[in-house]
């Protein structure tokens, strides 16, 4: 099968120390350079192939936004490799990326801040359409935008309406029409229903694997929570401090979890007349700071599962079964 995007061993990080004050500090009388780094993506590998969906899956400032922004060159990676439709676009400059990013869309936690609230909905779906087809006219444009609008449960008549006037829901439905609009053929989904309230959040995942039939996308989603990604993914990466620490197929990943770090996700999913879906893992400690990682493994402070060589060894990665990875020590 073809491969939509290949990221291999990516890096990124932010230099908070952005004047010389910052950079240098006096020590013992001594002029010592010190900078602060956020290591925020940490040598992450994954594929996705063509069709497919793959979820990146973590708490809250473990690098999950960082990676989609460096993939889709928001960002320039600090090192690593990425691939997209068999084109290394690594080093791309900006004006490179354009013909690409047509190619690569994105849709975001909050459709709101993403919309130009100035624009009438119809407008905000045009634009792009314009953009990259310049030989179109505004009634052919507008005449697709309105198509597109339909497909993602928006009625025609609701097209000379603002953003303000919709629902949360809906906007997320205007923001995947927008991205649609250019054609692309993979959709980075970055939180996007953790927003909306859990009866709507089913509504756009299920228009997303609808379009992703009916318009052979592939997505990469991000997602805190396992249980949003449960039914979507075909395969699952979960992130902890900039690595992916187990990445399995869905089923595999759910059913025969690994990693210490996926198996307290699973047992933080509450359920509903069923048992956990893992044993219950005990957590100690709190989530290291990105600016200082601690040596070995970076769970080794939460994990109870942590040995001597823990503390010492950065565990790599190993396929424990088919497709099967894991960055730990206790396999
Ligand atoms: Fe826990 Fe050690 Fe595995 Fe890290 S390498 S998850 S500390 S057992």
């Amino acid at each position: 099968m073809n491969k939509t995007l290949e990221v291999k061993n990516l890096y990124q990080q932010f230099n908070l120390s952005s004047n010389i004050f910052d950079k240098y500090k006096l020590k013992s009388g001594k002029i010592v350079r010190e900078e602060k780094i956020v290591h925020a993506v940490n040598g992450i590998n994954f594929e996705i192939e063509q069709g497919n969906v793959f979820s990146l899956v973590g708490e809250s400032g473990c690098g999950k936004s960082t990676t989609a922004r460096t993939i889709i060159k928001l960002l320039q990676p600090k090192k690593g490799q990425i691939i997209f439709d068999g084109q290394d676009i690594t080093n791309l400059t900006g004006k490179e990326m354009l013909p690409i990013r047509r190619n690569m869309q994105m849709i975001f936690q909050d459709p709101f801040a993403s919309l130009n609230p100035r624009y009438k909905i119809k407008n905000i779906v045009m634009e792009p359409i314009l953009f990259h087809n310049p030989k179109l006219t505004v009634k052919e444009a507008e005449k697709e935008a309105l198509e597109l609008l339909e497909i993602v449960g928006i009625r025609p008549e609701q097209k000379n309406r603002y953003p303000h006037q919709f629902s949360g829901g809906q906007r997320q439905r205007i923001g995947v029409a927008r991205a649609l609009a250019v054609r692309p053929k993979l959709i980075i989904a970055d939180e996007p229903v953790s927003a909306l309230d859990v009866s709507i959040q089913a509504q756009i995942l299920n228009l997303l694997m609808d379009l992703k039939d009916e318009f052979n996308l592939s997505y990469l989603f991000i997602a805190h929570d396992l249980s949003v990604v449960k039914h979507i993914s075909d395969e699952i990466g979960v992130m902890y401090l900039g690595k992916i620490v187990e990445k399995a197929k869905k089923k595999d990943l759910f059913n025969n979890p690994k990693h210490p770090y996926t198996k307290l996700l699973l047992s933080s999913i509450p359920t509903i007349n069923e048992d956990p879906l893992a044993e219950p893992v005990e957590i100690i400690g709190e989530i290291p700071s990105p600016i200082n990682l601690p040596k070995g493994c970076y769970f080794n402070d939460r994990c109870a599962y942590a040995m001597d060589i823990c503390r010492e060894k950065e565990p790599i990665e190993k396929e424990i079964e088919n497709k099967h990875f894991t960055s730990c020590h206790l396999y």
